[in-house]
């Protein structure tokens, strides 16, 4: 493998994701990003060693949003590994009871950055925090996006799907599971508000989108509620909507409750279409 394949590669990793703490890591290169630190620090150490890595491997914690699932290792494991905690202005602010005076960098959403091989750009997303947002990673013409935490599909988010080769996608809840769930009201209103988080249907819905005419070459659905969703459920609800429309080349997978997901990897592109090449023209 030559230096050049190394800084094209493209590895994510779900450490975990769930409502009991989310984890997620982007590698190119020598650069490693940790998308939200949301379990204690010793326990996303732990998560790290199978990979041969240690926390001081990484190059930054990147932050969606303040909430705790995805914020409350964050101080401890910057400090731990010596690296900054990047996020928006409003998730630093709210995040700081968490972050407990770690370095911190502040990127503008909307606005693309580069950490090392990485190229990030960080979008809004609807959701119930000071300043949430999703990310679109680029490295050498292949492109990853994570979006989860989100009552709706809104625009920033459609406009980057179909450019992505990876669609990292919460599917947190089935609605006739949620409706007879245990959950209180207040919460179950919460949950299915715009600001809330993404149905299996809603889901299917953006992946459908991202299919048509998009380069997505596989969807991994992340965030799956324990309580209010079932992993096969979330899956099928997508895969059966692709199928639907006779799409076949997009491989679905679900990441379980609280559990970690499998490992991607891209060297490149795999898959161009004609829509595909009017998107990376049109791209930034
Ligand atoms: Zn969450
Ligand atoms: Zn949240």
């Amino acid at each position: 493998v030559t230096a050049t394949d190394q800084a094209g590669r493209i590895r994510v990793q779900v450490l975990r994701s769930g409502s009991g703490g989310n984890a997620i890591l982007v590698e190119a290169g020598r650069t490693r990003l940790l998308v939200d630190a949301g379990l204690p620090a010793e326990q996303i150490g732990r998560l790290l060693a199978p990979m041969n890595l240690t926390p001081a491997d990484l190059t930054a914690i990147l932050l969606t949003h303040e909430h705790d699932d995805h914020a409350r290792g964050a101080g401890p494991l910057s400090r731990a590994a010596s690296i900054p905690v990047v996020a928006s202005e409003g998730t630093l602010a709210r995040a700081a009871p968490f972050l407990g005076g770690a370095p911190t960098e502040r990127f503008i959403t909307g606005a693309p950055f580069p950490v090392g091989d990485i190229q990030v750009d960080p979008f809004p997303l609807p959701h119930d925090a000071a300043e949430p947002v999703g990310f679109l990673f680029t490295v050498a013409g292949v492109r990853v996006l994570l979006a989860y935490d989100l009552g709706d599909l809104s625009a920033p988010l459609l406009e980057r799907l179909p450019a992505a080769d990876l669609i990292l996608l919460e599917a947190n809840y089935d609605p006739r599971l949620l409706g007879v769930g245990t959950y209180p009201w207040f919460l179950k209103n919460r949950i299915i508000s715009g600001t809330g988080h993404l149905s299996n249907d809603r889901a299917a819905e953006a992946v459908l989108r991202a299919a048509r005419g998009g380069r997505a070459q596989s969807v991994l659905l992340i965030h799956l509620s324990d309580v209010n969703n079932l992993l096969p459920l979330a899956r099928d609800t997508v895969r059966w909507a692709l199928e639907r429309e006779g799409i076949r080349a997009v491989t679905v997978e679900a990441v379980r409750s609280n559990g970690a997901g499998p490992t991607w990897e891209a060297l490149r592109p795999v898959r161009r279409t004609p829509a595909a090449a009017a998107v990376d023209a049109a791209a930034p």
